[in-house]
């Protein structure tokens, strides 16, 4: 039902940066090691995702672009489990529903599937020879909703929300070798060996890395720890403050606005400090389904994690600890 998938691409698929973290997601989930992403004029023109992960079989293919036939939900009860980022089974259909889909994947050495959709239709299915992993290319995203086309931001706006969670995929996969290039530029290559500091230090630059201090701290509920910068190193956006729960790259105000709160009076009116903070907690505090993006989250004991983040943080750049 291509109009179905279309009105659940208005939610899953809200722009360029969109398709990009779910295509990447996927490739997450599928188990790769490496994950090279390019994008063309923003995203707009086309958004290739190309990954070592296990692939998918044969039989599976015209499966994954069909809405929640995929769905990895068996009961209510176990969002709150999930391990997985991918648990709806809308995205593939709804992009490929909004765009031109080429998809190549193999899941061993030798055979594979090349398949074409267009619109939703299916144009051209074939048997291909390639290595274990899924190439996925989308172009011309929107060329059938013109209204949403129009409501899209300059190829340079675009082409930054992109870059920023490509940051924010990287800081949270240390262990995956990331590469984005932007119109055949390379804007962002990480190592995968694991190394956060080394992440930040590939996405900020060395220099600015060098200014982030280790802190890691804990209650009976939560373990945070992360890095943060000397209150000097500050930017005029919020972008530079990643939260991490379970090692997903999620939105809170509570928690960005507590980690500001840490440096108190330290930073100027409009600045915001450099920060990454990974929080780890019992899954059963957490509740991603609040949007079908599942960047929103709402955490119990919020409060309790506020109140620990802004402490551990206050106490980190205490001048008696630098
Ligand atoms: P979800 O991730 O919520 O399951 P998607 O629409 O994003 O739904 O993907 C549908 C299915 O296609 C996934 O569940 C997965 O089985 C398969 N899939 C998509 N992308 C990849 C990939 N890069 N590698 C392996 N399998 C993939
Ligand atoms: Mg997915």
């Amino acid at each position: 039902n291509i109009l179905a998938d279309q009105i659940a691409a208005g939610e899953v698929v809200e722009r360029p940066a969109s398709v990009v973290k779910e295509l990447v997601e996927n490739a997450i989930d599928a188990g790769s090691s490496q994950v090279d992403v390019e994008v063309e004029d923003g995203g707009l023109t086309k958004i290739r995702v190309i990954d070592n992960g296990e692939g998918i079989a044969n039989d599976d293919v015209e499966l994954a672009f069909k809405r929640h036939a995929t769905s990895k939900i068996l009961t209510k009860k176990d969002l709150f489990k999930i391990k997985t980022l991918g648990f709806r089974g809308e995205a593939l259909p709804s992009i490929a529903s909004v765009a031109d889909v080429e998809l190549e994947t193999a899941t061993n050495l030798t055979t594979g599937v090349k398949i074409k959709i267009n619109g939703g239709q299916i144009l051209e299915r074939k048997m291909i020879s390639r290595s274990q992993g899924t190439s996925i290319t989308v172009a011309n995203l929107f060329f059938n909703i013109p209204a949403r086309l129009k409501y899209m931001k300059s190829v340079q706006t675009e082409l930054a929300v992109i870059s920023d969670i490509m940051n924010r995929l990287a800081i949270g996969n240390t262990q995956i070798a990331f590469s984005f290039s932007s119109n055949g530029k390379t804007l962002l290559q990480t190592a995968g060996n694991g190394n956060l500091q080394q992440t930040i230090s590939a996405i900020y630059g060395v220099n600015n890395a060098k200014k982030m201090l280790h802190f890691s701290n804990e209650d009976l509920d939560f373990k945070i720890s992360g890095f943060v910068s000397l209150p000097e190193l500050t930017r005029a956006s919020k972008n530079y403050i990643s939260v991490l729960i379970n090692g997903r790259y999620i939105k809170n105000y509570q928690l960005s606005t507590a980690i500001i709160k840490g440096y108190g009076s330290k930073l100027m009116v409009g600045r915001y400090p450099f920060a990454v903070v990974s929080i780890v907690l019992d899954p059963l505090l957490v509740d991603v389904n609040v949007h079908p993006t599942k960047q929103e989250v709402r955490i119990s004991k919020e409060e309790q994690l506020c109140k620990l983040i802004k402490e551990s943080i206050a106490n980190r750049i205490a001048p008696e600890n630098l």
